[in-house]
């Protein structure tokens, strides 16, 4: 059984997609590779999808169409469907809203960088909503849910976890911090599975304090390796490791109320995540990343592995 604190969501899901050119057409495509590899989830979840034109052009070219469940079929993105996502991620009418937004994005492409694809991330950081855009982060979320509420029936399907061989990195903007080590403390047993912790400097510095705490001299010092603060190149460092495949899971609580001096390097580690999109996983708000390390946790207890 899944504990309550992890079910939250009743209703029918209602999901926002869209994939960027390189993601759509190639047989093994992300598009393609998203209903291939969660296919059952999907199915468990009996999603409701809203589809940003070419993307389901493309779904429709692949033979996908059974599987995806058209709830609203959006225009092109140059002809605004993007932001027609965008304003169904901060709307709250039912009929008119989504849950989440699988946003398939190939950092290259130029679209991915539009305001409206900037503001489509961060409403849903604002409204805290799942924006999940790689593929990794796109597949474990559909599994995580599907087992959240109770209808997946392939637990022995699902690809093997061991967290004893991943890394996670940890970053908090300020006005975060406290909520970081919040859920730090929450999950702190299933963090300290990792294999390495990694974080920026400050951030890295009130976990570490705080593994102090919850483990006594157990943790070591450097229960996470900090490199150096956001703003002098700690997210950069770290998005080496992304590249190198030496960090799976980032969990970045951005604070999109503020203007951030080093924004191009919060970018630049989001964009590594995408550049390994089979492989890495970005979570930017607080509940969502609870959420799902909570969900993780159920998932590691309920199969062992
Ligand atoms: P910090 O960096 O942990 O050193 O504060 C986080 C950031 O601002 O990116």
């Amino acid at each position: 059984m899944i504990n309550a604190s992890t079910t939250s969501l009743q209703q029918r899901l209602r999901i926002g997609l869209i994939a960027n050119r390189a993601h759509q057409d190639a047989q093994d495509s992300a598009l393609v590779q998203l209903f291939q590899r969660a296919s059952k989830s999907i199915q468990a979840l009996d999603i409701e999808w809203v589809v940003v034109g070419r993307t389901l052009d493309a779904i429709h070219g692949h033979g996908l169409a059974e599987q995806c469940k058209v709830h609203v079929r959006f225009p092109y993105g140059r002809d605004g469907g993007l932001m027609k996502l965008v304003a169904h991620v901060v709307n709250s009418d039912p009929q008119n809203s989504v849950d989440a937004v699988i946003y398939l994005i190939d950092p290259v492409d130029h679209s991915s960088i539009f305001p409206e694809a900037l503001a489509l991330k961060r409403q849903c950081v604002i409204h805290r909503k799942p924006f999940l855009s790689t593929l990794a982060a796109a597949c474990e979320w559909l599994e995580l849910e599907a087992l959240a509420q109770g209808s997946l029936t392939h637990l022995s399907d699902l690809p093997g976890l061991n967290l004893a061989q991943e890394s996670i990195a940890l970053i908090a903007h300020d006005a975060l911090k406290q909520n970081m080590l919040q859920i730090a403390e929450q999950h702190f047993s299933l963090l300290d599975q990792f294999a390495h912790r990694y974080a920026t400097g400050t951030t890295g510095s009130l976990l570490n304090q705080l593994a102090q705490r919850m483990k006594g001299e157990e943790a070591g010092r450097h229960w996470v390796q900090p490199f150096l603060s956001g703003p002098m190149g700690g997210d950069a460092q770290i998005a080496e490791l992304v590249l190198e495949k030496k960090v799976r899971r980032i969990v970045f609580l951005e604070d999109p109320h503020v203007a951030r001096q080093h924004e191009a390097d919060i970018q630049l580690l989001e964009r590594a995540a995408r550049t390994v999109t089979d492989f890495a996983l970005v979570l930017s708000d607080g509940a969502g990343s609870a959420r799902w390390l909570g969900l993780l946790s159920e998932r590691l207890r309920l199969t062992g592995v």
